[in-house]
């Protein structure tokens, strides 16, 4: 896509949610607010995030799912054939950690609109390059309990559907960039291949607007902070889906990199793709500065072309700690206003 200037920069998606509207420093955070009461609060929070994403100099902003309680159930409510009074515990993303998840109890569809309120409210309040993120089958399918159709590519294909309506829906509001959140893609590597970008293609399906695909090691909580103690010296997970994902017809991959043992010549996998490269590290409360954050930029652009390289953070910053992700922001557009003097 299009932009003002070399090494535009984004976010993976989510920012914490102020004290006012939501529990902080959780993932699954309870509302403060009800009614029209919470409604206003999302707005407000979401102006919040707008102004302090454009006054950090992040070009390509998102309205912090603000709106959402969480990225995957946040879609979920808005979806028929769930019971979601009656949630089960059980292990997501290959048994890494329990979660409560809501069961599928018969055919889905939408009830209505999704994510209308907040991608119209963001849209009215920013001249910014609108992202606007959603969760991806696959990551769906792994974070519900299946009691009723008993095929797990099948049940995808019908989140997938919903996907895409929704997302031809914000293509309407005026979103610029659907970007698909699939941190399952990591877990189940060989699904991707034979199921998962095919859903990806369903979700993405006629979308005329730059389109993204989220690829990480999740949030910085502590199971996944132990998941990764386990992932050895080197993490190649990217090195299996890259090349499927590179043949896809999504534009854009975010991906992590900063503090990650991903080696990053598997960046060069992505051929063709603008590469949202994570020089964030959001699993840490300690800030970059801006050299860091260049200094990451300089070493991902032995691997894809300065074009193509968006700094990003390396996943969604929900549940951290609102004044540390409001300096990350800052030092992710110093780091590449400098990067953009340094390499261009
Ligand atoms: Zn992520």
């Amino acid at each position: 896509m299009e932009s003002p200037h070399l090494f535009p920069t984004t976010i993976a998606g989510s920012l914490p949610k102020p004290g006012w509207l939501a529990e902080t420093d959780k993932l699954w955070p309870q509302w403060r607010q009800e009614g029209e009461a919470l409604v206003a609060a999302k707005q407000d929070a979401t102006l919040l995030w707008l102004k302090s994403q454009e006054d950090a100099g992040i070009d390509i902003v998102t309205e912090g799912e603000q709106s959402r309680q969480h990225f995957v159930h946040g879609f979920l409510e808005a979806v028929d054939g769930i019971d979601f009074a009656n949630k089960v515990k059980m292990g997501i993303r290959n048994n890494r950690y329990d979660a409560m998840v809501p069961q599928v109890t018969g055919p889905l569809r939408l009830k209505g609109r999704v994510h209308q309120m907040e991608a119209r409210f963001a849209r009215a309040h920013t001249q910014h390059k609108l992202k606007f993120t959603l969760p991806g089958p696959m990551t769906i399918v792994d974070t519900v309990a299946d009691r009723y159709y008993g095929d797990k590519v099948k049940m995808a294909m019908a989140f997938a559907e919903l996907i895409n309506t929704e997302a031809r829906a914000l293509l309407a509001d005026g979103v610029d960039v659907i970007q698909i959140d699939e941190p399952a893609f990591n877990v189940y590597t060989d699904d991707v291949i034979d199921w998962g970008i095919d859903a990806l293609h369903r979700a993405i399906d006629g979308l005329t607007c730059t389109t993204a695909c989220h690829i990480c090691y999740g949030y910085g909580i502590q199971a996944n902070l132990d998941w990764k103690k386990t992932l050895g010296s080197e993490w190649r997970q990217y090195e299996t889906i890259f090349p499927a994902l590179a043949k896809s017809r999504v534009q854009q991959v975010s991906l992590e990199c900063a503090h990650s043992k991903v080696p990053l010549s598997l960046i060069g996998l992505l051929k063709g793709k603008d590469v949202l490269v994570g020089v964030i590290d959001v699993a840490s409360n300690v800030v970059e500065t801006p050299e860091e954050v260049a200094d990451t930029i300089g070493r991902a652009l032995e691997f894809v072309p300065a074009a193509r390289l968006y700094p990003c953070t390396n996943c969604g910053m929900a549940p951290m700690d609102r004044g540390i992700a409001l300096k990350k922001l800052q030092a992710l557009g110093a780091g590449a206003a400098l990067a953009r003097e340094r390499y261009r």
